[in-house]
């Protein structure tokens, strides 16, 4: 589809519900923060692999969801650029070594230089790479206080809760409900340790993501014909440390880095 003109064009394709699962209170708000480039179009759950692909392929040369990605990606880079990384280093509690900012991610080195230019040792997927630069730019660099909550409960997560659920928690129940060794795996994988079993689920794990942004998972098993569960809690302090939208895609990065992880398991979800 050529390059929307205006809000209204990307409004005719959702499906006028105002369900609110994307976290805007319309169809209408979503289009508009589509068009205005706040937000991407594949984050409307209600819109189809090929519809949301209408938008990622446009022959006109409009943006893809991608390009947008990127875009952002680049704007943050050029922060970097202006920024004193020595000085941030104790603030994202990382090390500073040869010009490089290193932070623990999930307990591999990611680090970045004074051009904006990441290099890591796992694959730096985008999901993670925007909460990182965000992390490094504008986090207060507030100490977790060890007080659990779910997403909904940090600033401005109320709204996009229902979007988190869908793309963070129940992706992440469907790869645990498959994948019985997916918590003992991502623990030796990620440097996660079990804690003390929370809110009375089965298995409890944390995981550093960044370094003073820590993620529960709490997995609660199926039992006696009740289905399983799965949520996902962050620090009180998340919301100091990360605005709203990169915890998300932190939540989401790591549910896609699970989903990988089951694939190459030979686990699939039906
Ligand atoms: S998720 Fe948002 S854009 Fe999609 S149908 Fe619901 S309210 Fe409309």
């Amino acid at each position: 589809m050529p390059a929307p003109k205006n809000a209204m064009e990307i409004f005719r394709l959702l499906d006028k519900s105002n369900c609110r699962e994307c976290g805007e209170k319309t169809c209408l708000a979503f289009a508009g923060a589509v068009f205005q480039g706040h937000r991407t179009v594949d984050e409307c759950p209600k819109l189809t692999p090929s519809e949301i692909e209408q938008f990622s392929g446009s022959p006109s040369g409009g943006p893809s969801i991608e390009e947008n990605r990127e875009a952002h990606l680049e704007a943050m880079k050029q922060k970097i650029r202006k920024i004193d990384l020595a000085a941030a280093t104790e603030r994202a509690g990382g090390r500073f070594e040869n010009g490089r900012l290193i932070l623990k991610i999930l307990g591999k080195d990611f680090s970045v230089d004074a051009q904006g230019n990441l290099m890591s040792d796992i694959h730096v997927n985008p999901w993670l790479a925007a909460p990182f630069f965000d992390y490094v730019l504008n986090g207060e660099g507030v100490t977790p206080i060890g007080q659990w909550v779910s997403f909904r409960e940090l600033k401005n997560g109320k709204d996009r809760y229902p979007l988190f659920q869908k793309r963070c928690e129940e992706a992440m129940q469907r790869v645990a409900d498959i994948y019985t060794d997916l918590f003992d795996d991502i623990v030796h994988l990620f440097s996660g340790r079990q804690v003390e079993r929370q809110f009375q689920s089965d298995i409890s794990v944390v995981l550093h993501p960044l370094p003073k942004v820590p993620v529960m998972i709490c997995y609660w098993r199926p039992d006696e014909g009740i289905g399983s569960s799965l949520n996902v809690f962050f620090d009180q302090t998340a919301d100091r440390n990360l605005d709203i939208g990169s915890v998300f895609s932190l939540g989401a990065g790591m549910a896609l880095m699970f989903q990988k992880l089951a694939l190459r398991h030979g686990f699939v979800e039906n």
